[in-house]
């Protein structure tokens, strides 16, 4: 049976471990604070700004959330983006996505000030994060580097498969597990015969939003399983992207939904933010 790797647990320590330096920063005048754009009402994009605030809170970091109607014109976002942007006490500035089709999320992201984005989406961190260089490392792949390291599970050399290319959590997985060494093949739609993809795995990360679909005839015995996906049944219960029941019987190590990368991803977004306070304030 396969070791759980428990997210909650790992957030929680690493949250801690911010609360003690949003102290040390309040001590020296520095108030760490982000702001959330949320536009429309999409209800998952609301739990997650509401589990954003609740994890901000815990550790000291002020928030501020700003939900902008459905139907805004691109111009009103970007004046917002702007003006937050000039703000001197707002250190990081996150926009949730998804956001309505007829807005540009890429022109969105890239207004963001590039000392501000705790997201990590805007193409300058991302090209840093390409080059191996310190950034604002996008928060579900940092929070899944970080829980590997606290379970001690090192990638150099390993065969790791991504499956899912999203500029928000497959590529960026994929530097993250280059900038570690690994050697990385990453799975897509269009990636004919997968399993003998998977098979070959070493670890399998899997980021695409369908239920249980990485089974356990996928999984090479001993695999590191790493599950990203968030689906909800129809009977309203929360499963990823892995067949966890069948699959943990072969993995020596699988991360569970929920409780797994999520929990991750949010105590990640406020190292981001403590980190943008400090760079800020050090300039
Ligand atoms: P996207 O929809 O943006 O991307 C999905 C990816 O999966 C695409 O690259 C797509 O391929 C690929 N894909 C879809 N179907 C298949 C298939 N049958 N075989 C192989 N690849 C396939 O999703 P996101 O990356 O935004 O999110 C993925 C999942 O992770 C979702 O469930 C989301 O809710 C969850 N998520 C969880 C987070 C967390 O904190 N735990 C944070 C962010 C996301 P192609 O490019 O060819 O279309």
């Amino acid at each position: 049976m396969a070791k759980i790797i428990d997210g909650k647990e790992v957030a929680k320590k690493t949250r801690e471990k911010l609360k003690k330096q949003c102290e040390e920063l309040k001590k020296q005048g520095i108030e760490p604070k982000f702001a959330v754009i949320l536009v429309g009402d999409n209800p998952a994009s609301k739990v997650y700004v509401k589990n954003k605030s609740k994890a901000a809170q815990e550790v000291g970091i002020l928030f501020e959330e700003y939900t902008l109607d459905a139907n805004i014109e691109q111009k009103e976002l970007i004046q917002l983006i702007q003006e937050l942007n000039h703000r001197k006490d707002i250190h990081g500035i996150l926009l949730q996505s998804p956001i309505p089709n007829h807005l540009d999320i890429n022109e969105a992201f890239r207004t963001i000030a590039v000392e501000k984005d705790i997201d990590g989406f805007h193409p300058t961190n991302v090209g840093k994060l390409a080059l191996g260089q310190d950034t604002f490392v996008s928060c579900t792949p940092y929070g899944i580097m970080k829980m590997l390291e606290e379970y001690q599970i090192s990638l150099e050399g390993k065969n790791v498969v991504i499956i899912g290319r999203s500029n928000i959590v497959g590529k960026p997985l994929c530097q993250c597990c280059l900038n570690k060494n690994a050697t990385v093949t990453i799975c897509h739609s269009k990636t004919k015969e997968l399993v003998n993809h998977t098979k070959k795995a070493d670890v399998i990360m899997v980021a695409i939003g369908k239920p249980k679909f990485l089974t356990k005839d996928m999984v090479k015995e001993g695999a590191v399983v790493i599950d990203v996906g968030i689906n909800r049944t129809e009977e309203g219960k929360l499963v990823g992207d892995v067949d966890f029941e069948e699959v943990e019987k072969i993995a020596s190590y699988i991360t569970p939904v929920p409780g797994g990368v999520g929990p991750m991803t949010i105590a990640m977004l406020m190292n981001n933010v403590i980190k943008a306070a400090k760079q800020i304030n050090h300039k």
